[in-house]
């Protein structure tokens, strides 16, 4: 946990969030400023700042809220339609919270290249 992170303090509870998924490893939460019908964020319980910060004994945790990414989607019946996933490193990459994280989107076509 790192003190001043706000998803750390969405994980203990002392920042409500409307979760929708928990496991032993991550956390999803909806996005408090939505830009698609789904948009959720899929976070580990462990602090890690960003993707540029990962650690090789830390991949677990990715390979982990990946196949949970794919579990939830197939429940919530986005897997024929699709969906994408996304993750924000640094200033360029657009990333505003620094504690690891990956974007659920769905409900709409999204375009490529991204703005
Ligand atoms: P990033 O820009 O770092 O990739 O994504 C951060 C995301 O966190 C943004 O989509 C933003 O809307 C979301 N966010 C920021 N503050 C909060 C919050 O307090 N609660 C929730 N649920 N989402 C937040
Ligand atoms: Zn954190």
């Amino acid at each position: 946990m790192s003190e001043n992170c706000l998803f750390c303090k969405i994980i203990q509870g002392s920042i409500p969030a409307k979760k929708v998924w928990e496991d032993e490893n991550c956390l999803a939460f909806q996005d408090i400023s939505p830009v698609a019908p789904v948009h959720v964020l899929f976070i580990p319980k462990k602090h890690i700042s960003s993707l540029d910060a990962l650690q090789k004994e830390d991949s677990s945790y990715i390979g982990n809220i990946l196949l949970s990414i794919s579990e939830y989607a197939s429940k919530e019946g986005l897997s024929k339609s699709g969906y994408r996933v996304v993750n924000n490193m640094g200033t360029d990459g657009g990333q505003t919270v620094f504690h690891i994280h990956f974007h659920l989107l769905a409900g709409r076509q999204f375009n490529w290249p991204p703005g």
